[in-house]
């Protein structure tokens, strides 16, 4: 895959850019093992006052950030805003809480002392996707930053340019060669990389294929990894919720970021007494959108982020309906230039059919009726992923009796699942294993090293 970026509203190169040479990538991972082993022992507020300049500077250079990642990956221009917005804030939260996150955490013993302390371990290589290319990166960088670990990132080949804006922003901030390093390598070259000796954590976020085989590397060098990978959620609405809301949330939760969502409301799972009136509303919102270039502030409807991702959903559609489902709105590609394909919403979807046991990366929402909640959770539990979830009735009791039986990482109670610096983020099954964000982001790729005073 080339590094390049390609305009998805017309399918336009923008602008190449040259894979590094194995040469440069030692070099680079020399510097970072160097760097490491002066940042290590930096004291933690020096370290969070880097942290917050780059929260700073992600905050005063917002409008053309925005602009780029809308450039590359199609994303309508509101939302690539407030996705610089939520990345300035995890860099912030990281920068205020790591003192209190890292302070040693003592054991109780009989006599003497015990306690942890959180030490880094070195050099972190992260593979990200381009779905969110600020906020992805957000996560994994700031609370290892902020532990006393290194980053490098190897980005998703076609968002170069914010890959590069990323470092740029680090070096402005006053970072020393090697404490973020952007790697401009192909997927598929990852592996011998994530065996280098000098890289001690491998975290990937993205689909179950590169995690798999990130994963063995980590396997075979006996290196902790962390993988966030893709979600089919359930968004189960039960028949005491407050419809109009669980139709505009469902509406948020299917269509944000053009439905290039790990953790998108993909699966509306809904009991049978309120299904109808719920999908004649969803219905209704998902039709008439005006589509249009991403970068004009009035456009609903944007294109996917690439070609080959508009051309794979819509094949995924097409077998599903083939195979017996119904597309009561959209079903196919849009019938214009650009990665376009039409608001979808399929039923009818059986086990076996591909909308039913693969992820839609995109804006299509598979619709089931069923007819009481424990249907509602066998049917969420039914599936490989394991991310988040949503359910929706004003007994929050019930609902939350509901969410404790879903079999994902994250739940969420009359809102669909999202996302914010303080709450863990991560899945469970082949949804990946480990957790970003809040207190837990910032022990994954830490020694949680004892010391024992004996009282003897
Ligand atoms: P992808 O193809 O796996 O790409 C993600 C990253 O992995 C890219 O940087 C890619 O590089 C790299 N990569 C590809 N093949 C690799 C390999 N064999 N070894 C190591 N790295 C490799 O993912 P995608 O399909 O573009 O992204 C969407 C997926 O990410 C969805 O499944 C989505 O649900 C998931 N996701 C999960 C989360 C979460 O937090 N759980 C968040 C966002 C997205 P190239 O671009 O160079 O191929």
């Amino acid at each position: 895959m080339a590094i390049a970026t390609i305009n998805p509203f017309n399918n336009k190169e923008v602008k190449k850019f040259d894979v590094l040479s194995e040469s440069t990538i030692d070099e680079k991972v020399s510097s970072a093992d160097k760097a490491y082993n002066v940042w290590r022992d930096k004291p933690v507020e020096e370290r969070a006052k880097l942290l917050a300049k780059v929260a700073q500077l992600l905050q005063e250079k917002k409008k053309e950030l925005a602009k780029l990642i809308t450039l590359e990956m199609g994303k309508l221009i509101g939302e690539s805003e407030d996705e610089i917005d939520i990345s300035s804030a995890i860099f912030k939260y990281y920068s205020d809480n790591a003192e209190k996150f890292l302070e040693d955490k003592p054991f109780e013993v009989k006599e003497g002392k015990a306690y942890v302390r959180y030490s880094p371990i070195g050099v972190i290589l992260g593979v990200e996707p381009w779905n969110y290319p600020f906020y992805q990166v957000a996560r994994i960088a700031a609370p290892n930053i902020a532990v006393g670990n290194v980053i490098m990132i190897k980005h998703a080949s076609n968002v170069p340019q914010c890959a590069q804006a990323i470092e740029d922003i680090f070096k402005e901030a006053g970072a020393e060669e090697g404490i973020y390093t952007n790697l401009f390598v192909a997927g598929d070259k990852i592996g011998k990389l994530a065996e280098d000796e000098r890289i001690k954590g491998l975290s990937l976020t993205g689909s179950e294929k590169a995690g798999a085989s990130l994963a063995e590397a980590a396997g075979k060098n006996l290196k902790k990894s962390v993988l966030e990978l893709g979600g089919s959620d359930p968004f189960i609405v039960l028949d005491d919720a407050d419809l109009d809301n669980a139709v505009a949330q469902a509406f948020d939760g299917r269509m944000k970021n053009m439905g290039q969502s790990c953790t998108a409301a993909k699966r509306m799972i809904v009991l049978e007494s309120v299904a109808d009136e719920f999908l004649e509303k969803l219905t209704k919102k998902m039709s008439g959108l005006k589509v249009g270039n991403p970068a004009d502030e009035s456009t609903e409807i944007g294109p996917l982020s690439s070609e080959d991702a508009a051309k794979q959903l819509a094949e995924q559609v097409e077998d599903t309906v083939r195979a017996g489902a119904k597309a009561v709105i959209g079903g196919k590609r849009l019938d214009r230039e650009g990665a376009f394909m039409e608001p979808t919403i399929l039923t009818d979807i059986k086990p076996g059919m591909r909308a039913y046991r693969e992820e839609l990366f995109g804006p299509v929402a598979s619709f089931y009726r069923v007819k009481d909640e424990n249907e509602a959770i066998k049917l969420a539990n039914d599936s490989t992923f394991g991310l988040g979830g949503a359910v929706f009735s004003k007994d929050i009791a019930r609902a939350e009796k509901v969410a404790l039986q879903i079999e994902t990482g994250m739940v969420f109670i009359n809102e669909p699942t999202n996302s914010s610096p303080e709450l863990p983020f991560g899945g469970t099954k082949r949804s990946g294993y480990g957790r970003e964000l809040s207190s837990l982001g910032i022990e994954e790729f830490v020694n949680k090293k004892l010391i024992r005073i004996s009282g003897k």
